[in-house]
């Protein structure tokens, strides 16, 4: 892929660490290619119930961290942050067209070529699904000569059954080191799996069993215009 291509690309999920788990490999792709990307961030997760492995985050302190986390993974990423300041937890109770119309301003004011979000209604949580559909609704709103492409993440577990083979599949290996890097910025999340990871029996090093789970990164590339409503 000509990651060059782009000019901005624009990536749009809810919480912190939405975009290092799932979509960091290819984020460090683009900037790898000199192409500026920017974070829209809805919340700040501070309703996550995970505090760290051990304890060092409580519900008082939470938003802080993970916001330090957030900022401190964007610096891995190289990657420029707007933080949107919606409740965590609450965005399907959002408007959808007031999301829809600041997220459209964004992509408008910064020439974004691309957008990267979830896919609704496939992104299991609700804050997923609420975002990815208002930053569909964003690039539906653009006139077509101007329109970003627009990529989106599923993670349903019988993703292949429903949604056929992605479109788009990045391999992150030559970044992995970063990527794992802007994984462990997001301390208070990441410990758990990290600590699972290596308590499991086919665990043959950080690194590599890493590696081995989160190797390729998968986008369904969405036509706007083909969506129901
Ligand atoms: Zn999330």
């Amino acid at each position: 892929m000509d990651y060059s291509q782009h000019k901005h690309v624009v990536i749009i999920y809810p919480h912190p660490d939405d975009e290092s788990f799932g979509t960091s490999g290819t984020i460090l792709n683009f900037r790898e290619a000199g192409v500026p990307v920017t974070y829209l961030c809805g919340t700040l997760g501070e309703m996550g119930r995970n505090m760290g492995s051990p304890f060092f985050a409580n519900r008082e302190t939470l938003p802080e961290i993970r916001k330090q986390e957030l900022i401190d993974a964007c610096n891995v990423l190289d990657m420029n942050l707007e933080m949107l300041g919606y409740r965590d937890k609450t965005v399907e109770f959002e408007s959808r067209d007031d999301i829809a119309q600041r997220l459209k301003q964004f992509i408008v004011d910064l020439g974004a070529t691309l957008v990267i979000t979830f896919y609704p209604p496939y992104a299991v949580h609700p804050d997923h699904n609420a975002m990815g559909a208002a930053a569909f609704e964003a690039v539906k709103g653009i006139e077509p000569e101007n329109r970003p492409e627009l990529w989106a993440t599923a993670i349903i577990n019988n993703r292949n059954e429903v949604l056929g083979e992605p479109d788009i599949v990045v391999d992150t290996e030559s970044v992995f080191e970063k990527k794992l890097e802007a994984i462990k910025a997001h301390r208070s999340q990441a410990e758990g799996m990290l600590s699972k990871m290596r308590e499991s029996s086919d665990f043959i090093g950080e690194y590599e069993s890493a590696l081995q789970r989160l190797q390729f990164e998968s986008f369904y590339r969405i036509d706007v215009d083909e969506l129901d409503e």
